[in-house]
């Protein structure tokens, strides 16, 4: 019998942050090793509990929610995300121009499919979250990366993306907090990187699902609140603020001037009528969510656990012989890097997969983000800060060991 093929669309997606050293950990766990696993950003997994209204709203609503709801999501939880974003300075923001989906995974995807035509190109910031190059590709679309090098902070350069725009180009990315890298964006770059979007008529997609998760007094700066009347898509969700990952609830939500984007509106609606809705018992958690104020500030403000984790982290940087890195002033992620001159023939991909065997430490290569000739690696700031100090001796270990051979 001949074995069944898999689409040829996937020749070119990857997503290693669940790849094949994560098999390999779920090996020498089943084997009986220890595996500190530092590659998902995943809240829960870490002991972050998901603040208890969030839980009580939807244990109050499991009778509301048995029928399929709204394609776009409750409107009450849509009332919500709409003020929130209306009261960051975005215009034209109503609960039809709001979609709620199961992650902001799925919106990632459907933003695209939406927009996308064979061959048409997307500027995606390099490195990326990989579901945005994975998307792009699979909705017939081609990444053009713009870098967000460490030597400029890991920050975007606004004339590098214009000089990345053909006549294909339809939408501009940023990823903002930043995942891998931890950069976020002063206002006066954000305003350029709208000018370029107004100048060559590109879509803005925005991903903030870090918002409200910031490390230092630079503020997070909404991209919707620079682009004014341009089109933008800007998306949030509950995994990792509201420390909800399992719930599977992010947003979307289209600001700007309507008529210019109705018919891109009509076509998000056409593709969440046809999978019917998002989890409806979630989306519940949704309004206490947003008119709360976010209880992150007490993990990420200075004596709280996320603000020591990156302390230990770039303590652990800051005594390696081997690695530098960019402070992340959002997200919860380090991106460090191992030094051109320390060790000039490092591969990122062999380091990680000896890290796991030798040490039993989980993290992800660099160039799992669509960076080339990376020498980062990802890891997640969520583990005890003691664990994390216990990484980086770790770390260390095995950078000793390869600059020796
Ligand atoms: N966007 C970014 C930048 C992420 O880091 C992640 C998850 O790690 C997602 C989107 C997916 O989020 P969700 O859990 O809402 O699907």
């Amino acid at each position: 019998m001949a074995s069944i093929r898999p689409s040829t669309h996937l020749a070119d997606v990857r997503y290693e942050i669940r790849g094949a050293l994560t098999r390999r950990a779920r090996e020498l766990e089943a084997a009986g090793r220890d595996i500190i696993k530092l590659n998902i950003g995943n809240p829960g997994r870490y002991g972050f509990d998901t603040p208890p209204h969030l839980r009580e709203a939807i244990a109050g609503h499991l009778r509301d929610s048995e029928a399929y709801g709204h394609e776009q999501g409750l409107e009450a939880a849509r009332e919500a995300i709409a003020a929130q974003q209306r009261a960051r300075g975005a215009r034209h923001v109503d609960v039809e121009r709001i979609f709620i989906g199961n992650g902001v995974s799925e919106l990632i995807d459907l933003s695209l499919r939406a927009l996308l035509q064979p061959g048409d190109e997307v500027l995606l910031p390099s490195p990326d979250y990989p579901l945005w190059s994975a998307a792009t590709i699979l909705n017939g679309g081609q990444p053009r990366y713009y870098r967000c090098l460490a030597e400029n902070g890991h920050q975007p350069d606004p004339d590098e993306i214009e000089a990345l725009v053909t006549p294909r180009t339809r939408a501009l990315v940023l990823i903002n907090p930043n995942n891998p890298t931890g950069a976020i964006y002063p206002r006066a770059l954000l305003e350029r990187i709208v000018a370029v979007a107004a100048r060559n008529d590109l879509l803005l997609l925005t991903d903030e699902i870090y918002d409200e998760i910031l490390y230092d007094d630079m503020p997070f700066q909404p991209l919707a609140a620079v682009a004014g009347n341009l089109p933008c898509v800007s998306f949030g969700g509950l995994s990792k603020v509201h420390r909800a990952c399992g719930y599977r609830v992010g947003w979307l939500s289209l600001s700007g001037e309507p008529a210019r984007s109705a018919e891109y509106r009509d076509a998000l609606q056409l593709l969440a009528a046809l999978r019917l809705c998002a989890n409806v018992t979630a989306q519940w958690a949704v309004i206490p969510a947003l008119q709360d104020a976010p209880t992150i500030t007490a993990l990420t403000a200075p004596g709280g656990r996320l603000h020591e984790a990156r302390q230990a982290v770039l303590d652990g940087v800051a005594a390696s012989r081997y690695l530098e890195l960019v402070s992340p002033a959002g997200a919860l992620y380090a991106f460090p890097q191992v030094r051109a001159e320390a060790m000039p023939g490092f591969d990122d991909n062999a380091f990680a997969l000896r890290l796991l065997e030798e040490e039993h430490v989980l993290v992800v290569p660099g160039s799992s983000f669509n960076v080339a000739a990376s020498r980062h690696l990802r890891l997640t700031l969520l583990p005890q800060p003691a664990q994390l100090r216990e990484v980086f001796v770790r770390i260390e270990r095995v950078l000793a060991r390869m600059a020796a051979q």
